[in-house]
């Protein structure tokens, strides 16, 4: 394969740049472009050496040091160099330039990680950990793709294959030596395993709700008439020690969105302008907008003030969120409190119902706990089970699903073994397609199309 080359670290300047090179002709560029400091020192993997990259007319371009990683031990399984530049963009360019200059090709996004696939050392689903690996948001997320990314899927998947395997091998025994064991005998033990080993696809489909939400977030809107509280509480939330990845304002009258981070789940907060009745066209169309934010976000938090006999305009918001996943806070329990609001809110609806103070921060740990529960994030088990994160696999987790009901069909029917082995041998080919041992090029072209450049 050709030896390619790219740019490893993010544009802009930092304190160091990396230029990566891979293939064959890997070592035989860097001598013609590097001058090491030492130069009897011979090329050895997994060491470092200290010099300057040259330019055709020996100017030094950079001072750098270069990294060596030989075939079978290296991140593609071939050949690799890492160039170690100073950060500039102009000296990672011309660095890169040179290797251009002297044999190398420019990498296409994704290619280094593609051939470590295409060269064995990962399969499909670890190649693909390491684009979510890139792209996490939280912790937990980060935890799941790392994962993933040491085989968590191969594992899961390899174990279920290897089943199958011993239950083909069954099938064809049989067929070559019908006396030794009774076709009804076969049947049973194949079926037991047909079962076991759909319910552990089950169980890895159905980890995807919790993968979907540690991957994309919940969309929470806060809504509630003004002065109940709406910002106090986003600032409280905001203030305390949680990521915030972005924050994009809008006008007063508007809605905030904040990405924020509760117990390890990414969340995108919306505080919405107060929804209540209004005569001002500006106004109107804030409201018409918070009501648009409430019915598209997953979680609404209806918010309202406890030191106030709860009014038509509260009683139009507990009607909005009565038939959607709510959570509603009454606020401002330090001042005196209306107890009969309890009995009003639950006259509309039964979602659960918090006292807090926003101001105080008071009450907001059992609203993170109530949350967390609410979309079962308290029962995933990040460290010891595998939670699916990307779509592609769990579609072909659900097509395997769908397979192995197939096979167990065919003995509730009494169909001939080879029939049996046909859909064996589906249930095997749609999990390969996860592993990329059985996938089409157009597949694996998409998949490493996303990944970013020198990658
Ligand atoms: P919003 O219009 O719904 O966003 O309400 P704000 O967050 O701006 O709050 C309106 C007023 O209520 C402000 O004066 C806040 O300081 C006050 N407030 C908010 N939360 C509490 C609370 O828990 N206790 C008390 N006593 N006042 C609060």
């Amino acid at each position: 394969m050709e030896t390619i080359a790219a740019i490893a670290t993010a544009p802009g300047n930092s304190s160091i740049g990396i230029v990566r090179l891979s293939g064959d002709k890997s070592f035989e560029i860097i001598k013609k472009i590097f001058l090491p400091k030492n130069p009897n020192r011979k090329i050895k993997g997994y060491t470092m050496q200290y010099g300057n990259i040259i330019d055709e007319n020996k100017n030094i371009v950079d001072e750098v040091l270069v990294s060596f990683f030989k075939e079978n031990s290296s991140y593609t399984m071939e050949d690799m160099c890492e160039i170690n530049t100073h950060g500039g963009m102009v000296i990672i360019n011309k660095v890169l330039e040179e290797c251009l200059k002297n044999g190398a090709r420019l990498a296409e996004p994704g290619e280094f990680t593609k051939r470590a696939f295409l060269n064995g050392r990962i399969d499909l689903s670890q190649a693909e950990a390491i684009i979510e690996l890139i792209n996490s948001k939280t912790d937990k997320e980060a935890k799941v793709s790392v994962k993933q990314l040491n085989g968590s899927i191969l594992n899961d998947i390899s174990n279920i294959k290897n089943e199958l395997l011993g239950v083909m091998a069954d099938i064809e025994a049989n067929i070559d030596y019908p006396e030794y064991e009774t076709e009804e005998i076969i049947n049973e033990k194949i079926y037991e395993i047909l079962k076991i080993n759909k319910n552990k696809l089950l169980k890895l489909s159905n980890s995807f709700d919790s993968g979907k939400i540690l991957k994309e977030g919940i969309r929470i809107a806060i809504i509630g008439k003004p002065n109940v509280g709406k910002s106090s509480l986003l600032n409280t939330i905001l203030k305390e020690d949680r990521a915030i990845v972005s924050d994009i304002e809008g006008t007063t009258r508007d809605s905030i969105e904040e990405d924020i981070s509760i117990k390890g789940i990414p969340i995108r907060i919306v505080d919405t302008a107060g929804i209540r009745e209004t005569s001002d066209t500006i106004e109107a169309i804030g409201v018409a907008r918070s009501l648009n934010i409430s019915e598209e976000a997953d979680l609404n938090i209806a918010i309202f003030d406890n030191s106030k006999i709860l009014d038509n305009q509260d009683k139009m918001i507990l009607e909005n969120i009565k038939n959607k996943k709510s959570i509603i806070l009454l606020n401002k329990t330090d001042l005196n409190e209306v107890d009969e609001n309890i009995n009003i809110i639950k006259k509309y609806c039964d979602h659960e119902i918090l006292k807090i103070s926003a101001k105080n921060n008071i009450g907001l740990e059992k609203l993170y706990d109530l949350i967390e529960e609410m979309f079962n994030m308290n029962i995933i088990d990040v460290d010891d089970s595998t939670i699916l994160t990307n779509i592609r696999h769990k579609n072909q987790i659900d097509k395997a699903i769908i397979s192995a009901d197939r096979a167990m069909q065919t003995i509730n029917n009494n169909l001939p073994m080879d029939i049996l082995a046909i859909e064996i041998k589906q249930i095997m080919q749609d999990l390969a397609e996860i592993t990329g041992e059985n996938v089409s090029e157009d597949i694996i072209n998409e998949i490493f199309s996303k990944f970013c450049l020198g990658k």
